[in-house]
């Protein structure tokens, strides 16, 4: 199985390692967000890719989260 994101071997959540270590740290921080700001889960998506600060894998991440989002 290929990571939903990228080409690399994927793991049993369906994402590379690199991918899935970023998604891990995304829904981490959500929790933090959430608890903080009461942002919403697409809203903090948006930040995420809006956040020069913001690694570029948790970026891949964030836009792929958003499609799926999108695509309900
Ligand atoms: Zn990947």
């Amino acid at each position: 199985m290929k990571c939903k994101i990228c080409s690399r071997e994927a793991e049993e959540n369906g994402f590379c390692p690199l991918h899935s270590k970023a998604y891990t740290n995304v829904l981490e921080k959500f929790r933090v967000w959430e608890a903080a700001s009461n942002v919403s889960w697409m809203g903090y998506l948006l930040e995420i890719q809006k956040n020069s600060l913001t690694g570029v894998w948790a970026k891949e991440v964030a836009k792929y989260l958003i499609e799926e989002e999108n695509k309900r």
